[in-house]
C-alpha cells in the first residue's frame, strides 16, 4: 500500500522509505554512547518497540534506547549529542507511551529516551488554596488521576483516553471536553523543568524562562524534554452525570454546543459525535445508559442516516444529586434534540475519566488495537462549520466511517495565545477528529489506501474551500507545509528552535527541522 507523503521529508531521514526498517548500526556513535556515565542504561538490541507506535504506519529503527533513571541521564545523553556537533548525525526522541501517529516520537539510527523508565522525585501533591502536583514528564494521565484522587483533587482539562505521558500530550495541546471551560492541558501547567537541546536543565514557568516555558507548551517536543511539569488541580467530583442526545440537523447540533460552551454555568463536559449509517445506535447504547423514553427510543431508526450526537456531562457529589437533577434538566430543557433519544447514565468520575480504556481492552482482545490508525484531527473556525460538515458528511463520507468521528467547538479565549499550538483564528473553533482504523490487508472501504484517499479529499476540500482549518497533531512532509501551517508564528518558532535546539536533535520524527 503506498503512503502519499513520504517525499520531500524534512529531516534526516529525507532518503527512507518509513515503512522500512534497517538494520545498520553506526559502531562509533554506539561506542561513544557507552563511555556515558549513567544511572539508568541503553540497550542497543531489541529495540524495534522503539519503532512502533499507535498510528502502525511508520517504522524507523532507533540505533538506541536510553532508559534512564535521572533527569541526569537525559541531560548527559543530550548534551553528549550536542557536543559531537555536526560530526554525527545523532538525534534524540523522547518517547512517551508512543500514541503518535506517524512517527513524531521515532528517531531514525538516533537516540530514543523511553520517558516511562525515568524514576524522578515521587509524584507531590500540594493541597491549599491552588492545588498542584508535581509530576514527572514519563508519567500517565490515568496514574496521576489515581495519585491525586487519594487527597480529592484531580487535574481540570483532560484527553478522551488517559494512558498517555505528561511529556506526550503537553507537547501537542491535550484536548477534551473540558476545554471550552478550562483550556487545554497546556493551559494548565505552573511550571516545567526541561533538558534543552543543548543539555540543560533549566526550570520554567510564566514567570521564570517564559520564552522556552511557552515554547515547550504544544512545541511538538522541538525545544526540550519535559522532565517535570507542576499540573494545577480542583478538587475532583466523586460522580458524574452523562447523557447522550442526537441530532439530525447539523446546524440544530452545533447551535445547541455553541450554546452550552457559551455560559461557564453549563455543563462540565461537553463533546459531539457523527455517526453515520449505524444500526441499532440506541439499542448498544442502552448497556451503559438508560433512555428516559424507552418505548419512542425503541421505535428510532438510525440506519441510513447520519445523525449528530451531543454528548454532555455534568459532575456531582451524592448528596447534591437534587440540586444536580434539577440544573441538568433545565439545561436539557432548551436543547433541540430528538426528544425519544435522550439517554443518561450515572458513573463514578473514575470510570467517565477512563472510558476510553475499555474499548481498548475489547478492541485488544479482538486483535483490532494494533493495526493502522490513519487517524485525521483538524480545527475548524466556527463560521465555516457549517460548509465544512455538509462538504465532509454530506458528501467525501457517505455509507459509513472507519471509526468515531468526534466534533464539538472550544473558546478560543480560554486559550492561551503565547504558547506553540496553532489554532484558527476566530474565537470559537471546532475540534473535528476523524479516529478511522484500516483493517489490515484490505483493499476496500475500511482499508489503508481508501481511508488516506479520504482523508486528503478532506484536506483538498478545506484547502479548495478557504475553511481556514489547522491541522491538530500535525503532520506534513515539506517545510513549507510547516511554514504554512504556523503561518505569522513561523518566525517565533524557528527562533526558539535555533535558541533551545540549535543542532536541531530534538523530535526528528515531528519532521519540521533537519539536523545539523
Ligand atoms: P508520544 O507519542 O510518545 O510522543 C508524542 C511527541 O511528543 C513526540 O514528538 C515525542 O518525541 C514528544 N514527547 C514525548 N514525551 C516528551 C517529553 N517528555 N518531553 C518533550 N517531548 C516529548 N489527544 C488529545 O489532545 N485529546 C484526546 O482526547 C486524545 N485522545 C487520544 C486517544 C488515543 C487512543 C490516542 C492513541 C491518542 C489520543 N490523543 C489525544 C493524542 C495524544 O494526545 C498524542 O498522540 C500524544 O502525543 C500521545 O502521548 P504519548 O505519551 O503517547 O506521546
Amino acid at each position: 500500500c503506498s503512503i502519499p507523503d513520504t517525499a520531500n521529508l524534512c529531516s534526516s531521514q529525507s532518503s527512507v522509505n518509513p515503512r522500512t526498517v534497517i538494520p545498520y548500526k553506526s559502531s562509533t556513535n554506539i561506542s561513544s554512547l557507552e563511555t556515558l556515565q549513567l544511572d539508568g542504561y541503553f540497550s542497543f538490541d531489541h529495540i524495534d518497540f522503539a519503532a512502533r507506535d499507535f498510528g502502525n504506519r511508520y517504522h524507523f529503527l532507533p540505533l538506541a534506547v536510553l532508559h534512564p533513571k535521572s533527569v541526569s541521564d537525559i541531560s548527559s545523553t543530550v548534551k553528549h549529542v550536542f557536543k559531537m556537533g555536526s560530526t554525527s548525525q545523532l538525534t534524540v526522541a523522547a518517547r512517551g507511551h508512543s500514541h503518535s501517529l506517524q512517527g513524531q516520537a521515532q528517531a531514525h539510527q538516533g537516540v530514543v529516551i523511553n520517558m516511562e523508565s525515568l524514576q524522578g522525585p515521587e509524584m507531590q501533591i500540594h493541597t491549599g488554596e491552588l492545588p498542584y502536583v508535581d509530576a514527572s514528564g514519563g508519567d500517565l494521565w490515568i496514574n496521576i488521576l489515581h495519585e491525586t484522587l487519594k487527597h480529592g483533587l484531580a487535574p481540570k482539562s483532560w484527553t478522551d483516553y488517559l494512558h498517555l505521558t505528561v511529556g506526550g500530550t503537553l507537547s501537542n495541546a491535550g484536548i477534551s471536553g473540558q476545554a471550552f471551560k478550562h483550556g487545554p492541558q497546556i493551559n494548565n501547567i505552573y511550571q516545567l523543568e526541561v533538558v534543552t537541546g543543548k543539555g540543560e536543565v533549566v526550570t520554567c514557568s510564566e514567570k521564570q524562562n517564559a520564552e522556552l516555558f511557552y515554547g515547550v507548551l504544544g512545541g511538538l517536543g522541538q525545544f526540550g524534554i519535559i522532565t517535570r511539569a507542576r499540573i494545577s488541580l480542583e478538587p475532583a467530583p466523586k460522580m458524574v452525570k452523562w447523557i447522550r442526545v442526537l441530532y439530525d440537523e447539523f446546524s440544530k447540533f452545533s447551535n445547541d454546543q455553541e450554546r452550552l460552551i457559551s455560559s461557564m454555568d453549563s455543563f462540565d463536559y461537553i463533546e459531539g459525535l457523527v455517526i453515520i449509517n449505524r444500526t441499532g445506535l440506541l439499542n448498544n447504547w442502552r448497556s451503559s445508559f438508560n433512555p428516559k423514553d424507552p418505548l419512542q427510543a425503541s421505535r428510532f431508526i438510525s440506519e441510513g442516516k447520519t445523525l449528530y450526537c451531543l454528548e454532555i456531562a455534568k459532575y456531582f457529589s451524592p448528596d447534591e444529586s437534587d440540586i444536580m437533577n434539577q440544573k441538568t434538566e433545565s439545561l436539557l430543557s432548551e436543547l433541540n434534540y430528538i426528544p425519544s433519544t435522550l439517554f443518561l447514565s450515572e458513573v463514578p468520575y473514575v470510570e467517565f475519566l477512563d472510558r476510553v480504556h475499555l474499548s481498548e481492552i475489547k478492541l485488544r482482545s479482538k486483535g483490532l488495537w494494533e493495526i493502522p490508525h490513519p487517524w485525521l484531527n483538524l480545527l475548524i473556525p466556527r463560521t465555516k462549520i457549517n460548509e465544512f460538515a455538509q462538504a465532509v458528511f454530506g458528501n467525501i463520507l457517505t455509507g459509513n466511517s472507519n471509526g468515531p468521528i468526534l466534533i464539538y467547538p472550544v473558546n478560543k479565549s480560554k486559550w492561551n495565545n503565547r504558547t506553540s499550538l496553532i489554532t484558527p483564528e476566530e474565537e470559537i473553533f471546532y475540534q473535528v477528529a476523524f479516529l478511522s482504523s484500516a483493517m489490515p490487508s484490505s483493499t476496500g472501504k475500511d482499508g489503508l489506501f481508501h481511508i488516506l484517499a479520504q482523508n486528503q479529499r478532506i484536506l483538498d476540500f478545506c484547502s479548495k474551500a478557504s475553511i481556514g482549518a489547522k491541522q491538530y497533531l500535525p503532520h506534513y512532509s515539506t517545510q513549507e507545509e510547516w511554514q504554512t501551517h504556523f503561518g505569522p508564528q513561523w518566525e517565533v518558532f524557528v527562533r526558539r528552535k535555533s535558541t533551545y535546539d540549535p543542532m536541531a536533535i530534538l523530535a526528528p520524527g515531528q519532521r519540521i527541522f533537519r539536523r545539523k
